[in-house]
């Protein structure tokens, strides 16, 4: 059987929203992604990080910075035991002056890309998967890709949950933070696992 996976947001998820860092000092990690990552790990289930990066087609940061940054957060949440499996990225931006960012992409989110990616990579079930973030971009991956979305009031969580209410589209959940949304998601493992009486 195909695994299933989380995969999370990062900016305003996993971490402080700051806009376009370029080097890991910028980057705030919330407390409480760690013991997030920790349990979903237990439980076997791939946690896989997808952002949109238009920064740097914006030419504010370069793809060397963005996966510096992505390996400072690996080794960081190494530290702490917990692990985040792939960060995969869009770097597109539609008016980048760099032409090879110039893209109106099929990997930017809410556009499935990043995730179909991710699902060939690690072989995974989108279907039986969880797609948490802050904004509607992300619900409506979740929903495109028909997995389970969650969205998360931390970043623009508040702001996205107005929005979300306003064009009509549900959340399967939503929770407070990312260690909210992992409880939530390892509830309903734990569900889907018990054996029809
Ligand atoms: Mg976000
Ligand atoms: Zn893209």
């Amino acid at each position: 059987m195909k695994k299933n996976a989380v995969f999370l947001d990062r900016d305003g998820t996993i971490n402080v929203d700051a806009g376009y860092p370029s080097d890991y000092g910028q980057v705030e990690v919330y407390p409480r992604s760690y013991e997030a990552v920790r349990r979903l790990n237990s439980a076997g289930l791939p946690v896989i990080v997808l952002t949109n990066q238009s920064g740097i087609g914006r030419g504010l940061l370069t793809e060397e910075n963005l996966r510096t940054i992505h390996e400072k957060m690996k080794a960081s949440f190494q530290q702490e035991k917990a692990r985040l499996d792939a960060f995969y990225y869009c770097p597109h931006y539609e008016l980048s002056a760099i032409p090879r960012y110039r893209l109106n992409c099929d990997c930017r989110k809410p556009n499935p890309g990043l995730a179909l990616k991710a699902a060939a990579d690690f072989g995974l079930d989108l279907a039986r998967s969880y797609m948490v973030g802050d904004k509607v971009e992300d619900i409506v991956l979740g929903l495109n890709i028909k997995a389970s979305p969650v969205l998360v009031l931390t970043g623009y969580g508040e702001e996205s949950l107005k929005k979300l209410a306003e064009i009509g589209v549900k959340p399967a959940h939503v929770a407070v933070d990312i260690l909210d949304a992992a409880v939530w998601i390892l509830a309903r493992e734990k569900k889907a696992a018990k054996p029809v009486p």
